[in-house]
């Protein structure tokens, strides 16, 4: 296994919740470091943009608007096979869906909040960390 990184994201839905706290200590248990928090409250271009590859879909707008209408916790997470482990830690993108214990079965309401993002991909990562954070915003731990 490797070391990787990959962006995290608790929706406006957690942050409501206040369960920031339980999320990133449940990724630090997991072996998913923080290298790189933010807190930011994106604005519908911000949203628009990080959620570009979605535009066609027919919920896009209803997402947008739901990102937008708090503030987010965005993260980089770095750790072993950190892509893939974050997606295993969230669950599915349905909570009806996702495995007893994720934090998307834990925490999310519906299939569109449903509390945290992760990127899908090494390489996507690396674009939606790049989105967020300048190289000195990050601290790898490796
Ligand atoms: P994931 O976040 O698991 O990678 P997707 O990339 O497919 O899932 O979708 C991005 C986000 O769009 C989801 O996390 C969810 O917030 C929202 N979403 C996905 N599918 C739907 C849907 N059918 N209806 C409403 N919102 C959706
Ligand atoms: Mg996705």
């Amino acid at each position: 296994m490797a070391i990787e990184q990959t962006l995290s994201i608790i929706k406006p839905d957690g942050v409501e919740k206040n369960v920031i706290g339980k999320i990133i200590a449940r990724f630090e248990e997991e072996g998913l470091t923080p290298v790189g928090i933010r807190m930011v409250h994106l604005s519908q271009q911000e949203a628009e943009g990080f959620y570009a590859v979605h535009r066609e879909r027919p919920f896009f707008g209803e997402l947008v608007e739901f990102m937008t209408r708090g503030p987010v916790v965005v993260m980089a997470l770095e750790g072993d096979n950190a892509v893939a482990k974050n997606r295993e830690v969230m669950g599915a993108t349905n909570p009806d869906d996702a495995d007893e214990g994720t934090l998307r079965a834990l925490y999310a309401s519906g299939i569109e909040e449903n509390t945290v993002h992760g990127s899908d991909s090494l390489e996507n990562a690396a674009i939606e960390i790049k989105y967020f954070f300048s190289d000195i915003q990050v601290f790898p731990r490796g």
